[in-house]
């Protein structure tokens, strides 16, 4: 049995937990256009790999609060817990996320072009305060 060092309550009994599978999986948004093969790879396609894995853990029978963990699938052991919407810390783990096949997709890029967005919209109106003698 794992202990799962949750970020929120301390170490707790795998039982206590839900894995929700693959972390770090952008969902592609309303406004994306991406195709329907590349929408399924991001529905369907998961991976299965032997070694570091980064997962999504929830604390179902806690205080059900999601978090991720890079985890080894062979020998089980918890490299590091990590907040949702973070990227590991740890040197491997960090790579493992850059060296997925995940973040060369058509939804991630579609998801960072969506998140780049909001902050360019925001300088636009920063700027256009500016002219308008603002700050
Ligand atoms: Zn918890």
């Amino acid at each position: 049995m794992l202990i799962i060092n949750c970020p929120y309550c301390g170490p707790r009994e795998e039982s206590e937990f839900a894995c929700g599978g693959e972390a770090h999986i952008a969902r592609p948004l309303a406004e994306n256009s991406i195709s329907d093969a590349e929408f399924a790879d991001y529905l369907f396609l998961r991976d299965n790999p032997k070694g570091l894995f980064l997962e999504r853990w929830r604390h179902s029978a806690g205080c059900r609060r999601w978090f991720n963990i890079a985890r080894d699938t062979v020998s089980h052991e918890i490299i590091e817990v990590y907040p949702m919407g973070a990227l590991p810390r740890k040197k491997d783990a960090l790579a493992t996320h850059a060296a997925s096949w995940r973040r060369d997709t058509a939804a991630e890029k579609a998801a960072e072009r969506a998140a780049q967005k909001p902050a360019r919209q925001k300088a636009a109106a920063k700027k256009a305060d500016g002219k308008r003698g603002g700050k």
